[in-house]
């Protein structure tokens, strides 16, 4: 009835992508991390890999691989480092809501291309006045003739200097919001009035593209809306069940990569004449972040299966990502405790991943809005 052991073809897929990270995005993560240069080499290798836009449909040429492969992979590559991680998840974030809803002209020009041709997308839903609160966005987009006029503007949005197309989420009608006022659009970044902002400067994941975008009277053709009008909400929220689970999973990466380091450098380390790990108290930093690292691993999985079988998995999705976010971030804190000083500096891998690690209770929704939907998800079903 439950089974752990991966199938051939995920446990290939599984070890391209660990050798890709190994081999390609490692050597180069602190310099992306240190220079914030987008890492579009790698990029370019993960997508003839086929380690990219894993979930476009054969019928459109691509892999049509499930939520567990991508998984399984989003763990490798975010070992690798969660920077490059985040600019392939945020592709596949765009693509989620299209894939799902949008109509097959539009799916024939935006995806299909997105096969052969190495292209990034953005999801466009965050404003500066409105994250959490989705249906506090201002962005406007108004019915004239056979399109519509697009005013507004996103706020941290992960590839937004270096995507061909956004998804994009606007109000059209403010009184019933997301009763059906929202509707979502695929813009080009090359559209007379899209203007993206400067890279900002984050605390973490640095190789990522994150920034803002403004829409000034950008003209939107009426067979570029995603799905139908006022259906841009539930497209927008839906696609968080299938992309918040490898999210998760970029986060256990992380935190094995950070457990790995602490494992390696605790048996090396001598402090009063042993090598620390024969100080309980630093084996048993590492023992807690094995059982962690196992728990969010489990959660990610259920999760990830609930949505192949094609079942709901919204309060697993949130469960997974809520605790895989926490686990990220104890356990890189802790890989820093375990190097002392060391940990404390650059020379040394694990303060990146303290760093990396703190976005993962923030992006995909907050770990309090996850608790939030997994408190909806219960309760509301009581009454
Ligand atoms: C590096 C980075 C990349 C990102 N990439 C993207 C992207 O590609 N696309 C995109 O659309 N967005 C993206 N975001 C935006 C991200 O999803 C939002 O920052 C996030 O949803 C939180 O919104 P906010 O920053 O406005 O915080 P706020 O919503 O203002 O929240 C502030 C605090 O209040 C808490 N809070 C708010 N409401 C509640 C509530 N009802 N109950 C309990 N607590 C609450 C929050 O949990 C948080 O702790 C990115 C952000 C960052 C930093």
């Amino acid at each position: 009835m439950i089974g752990f052991e991966p199938t051939e073809e995920q446990a290939a897929l599984q070890a391209l992508a660990h050798t890709f990270a190994e081999r390609e995005i490692r050597p180069v993560a602190a310099h992306h991390d240190q220079s914030g240069e987008f890492p579009e080499t790698v990029l370019r290798k993960a997508h003839a890999l086929g380690l990219m836009n894993l979930h476009i449909p054969p019928r459109w040429g691509g892999l049509g691989l499930g939520v567990v492969e991508g998984c399984l992979i989003a763990e490798e590559i975010a070992w690798g480092c969660t920077g490059v991680g985040a600019a392939m998840e945020a592709s596949g974030l765009a693509l989620e809501p299209v894939i799902q809803g949008a109509s097959e002209a539009l799916l024939e020009r935006y995806v299909a291309p997105m096969v052969e041709r190495f292209s990034l997308a953005a999801y466009c839903i965050t404003e500066p006045g409105a994250g959490s609160d989705v249906q506090g966005l201002r962005t406007r987009a108004e019915h004239r003739g056979d399109r519509w006029i697009l005013n507004g503007e996103k706020a941290w949005i992960t590839n937004a200097g270096v995507a061909d197309w956004y998804f994009v989420l606007a109000m059209t009608d403010p009184a019933l919001k997301a009763r059906g006022g929202m509707t979502a659009f695929l813009v080009e970044r090359s559209w007379p009035g899209v203007t993206p902002g400067r890279k900002e400067h984050n605390m973490g994941q640095r190789a990522s593209d994150t920034r803002a975008i403004t829409f000034e009277d950008v003209e939107v053709p009426d067979e570029n809306v995603v799905g139908q009008v006022g259906q841009g909400w539930m497209l927008a929220m839906k696609a968080f069940d299938h992309t918040r689970p490898p999210v998760a999973s970029a986060a256990v990466g992380l935190a094995r990569a950070a457990m790995e380091h602490a494992v390696a450098y605790a048996g090396e380390r001598m402090a009063f004449g042993v090598p620390i790990e024969r100080h309980q108290a630093v084996a048993f930093l590492i023992a807690d972040m094995a059982k962690d690292i196992d728990a969010a691993r489990l959660l990610v999985w259920r999760a990830a299966w609930l949505a192949d079988q094609g079942r709901r998995n919204t309060r697993e999705a949130s469960v997974a990502k809520a605790f895989a976010a926490d686990v990220a971030m104890r356990v890189a804190t802790d890989a820093v405790q375990v190097y002392g000083g060391y940990g404390y500096n650059t020379e040394y891998p694990v303060e990146k991943l303290m760093r990396d690690a703190k976005i993962f209770s923030i992006y995909e929704g907050t770990s309090q809005i996850q608790r939030v939907i997994v408190a909806r998800e219960i309760l509301g079903r009581k009454r």
